[in-house]
């Protein structure tokens, strides 16, 4: 197991955050016309607690701009220093950065608030105060980097896709669950029956998993299911993806 957990991380040393950007968050994926888009599932999804800890945030933002509101402290996390540089630039707002206003205006509108979407953006640069270093294959992901268990968890598309084999992506939801306080949340969010995807250069692995081997995993690291929701990609776009 180690030497393809050693391969995995190999291959990630191509991921190009641009190219994974651009094939995942622009069109035709980043489209909001309807409710029933890929994205706009993705952005409904939302939980509530004080601290949350984003485990394998890529160089994207869009899993957290709902979080905003119901925690007070976010972390983001991401194995390649690439992806942290692209998140920390995006909350010290330098330029030649991703452009999330379509994401952080749909939010804005699917809340219902009559908040301005800068006000969002703005109040989640001013949250996501920790961008660290992580690996879901260590026992301890953080090392001895967090000083408190989180309120909840947040992850998407990063177990499945960083995982060689069923048995590494149990253990790494078992090592990421050790940084969630007992009683607390995980918005899994992932891909279902996948098998690869594309950063650039990189072509990465995803280990296919199906919604029983998700509810297996789960069960086995303590979680009881709250809401299992899966989403069919259409046909032009790809693979299912599924939230749990
Ligand atoms: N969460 C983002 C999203 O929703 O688009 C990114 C998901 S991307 C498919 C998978 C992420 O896992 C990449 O950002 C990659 O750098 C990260 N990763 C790779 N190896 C990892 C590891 N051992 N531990 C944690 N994250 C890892």
């Amino acid at each position: 197991a180690m030497s393809s957990i050693a391969a995995v991380a190999e291959s990630y040393q191509r991921f190009n955050p641009r190219a994974y950007l651009q094939n995942n968050y622009m069109p035709p994926r980043a489209d909001f016309s309807s409710e029933d888009c890929v994205v706009p599932w993705k952005l409904r999804c939302d939980i509530h607690g004080r601290t949350l800890i984003d485990i394998g945030s890529g160089p994207t933002i869009y899993q957290l701009l709902s979080a905003c509101d119901h925690f007070e402290e976010i972390v983001a996390t991401d194995y390649l220093e690439v992806n942290r540089e692209v998140l920390g630039r995006w909350v010290r707002d330098e330029p030649g950065g991703f452009d999330w206003s379509p994401y952080i205006q749909h939010v804005c509108r699917i809340e219902g608030k009559g908040e301005q979407w800068k006000e969002k953006e703005q109040k989640l640069r001013g949250k996501l105060r920790q961008i660290l270093p992580i690996d879901v294959h260590q026992p301890k992901p953080l090392g001895s980097q967090l000083c408190q268990p989180a309120d909840a968890l947040v992850s998407t598309f990063c177990l499945e896709a960083v995982s060689p084999d069923r048995p590494s992506f149990e253990r790494a939801l078992c090592n990421v669950t050790t940084l969630l306080k007992p009683g607390g949340h995980f918005l899994l969010i992932g891909a279902l029956e996948e098998s690869f995807y594309l950063a650039g250069e990189a072509k990465l692995a995803v280990v296919p998993v199906s919604e029983a081997d998700v509810r297996e995993a789960l069960s086995k690291s303590g979680y009881h299911i709250h809401d299992f929701r899966s989403y069919l990609m259409p046909p032009s776009l790809g693979k299912p993806l599924v939230l749990c």
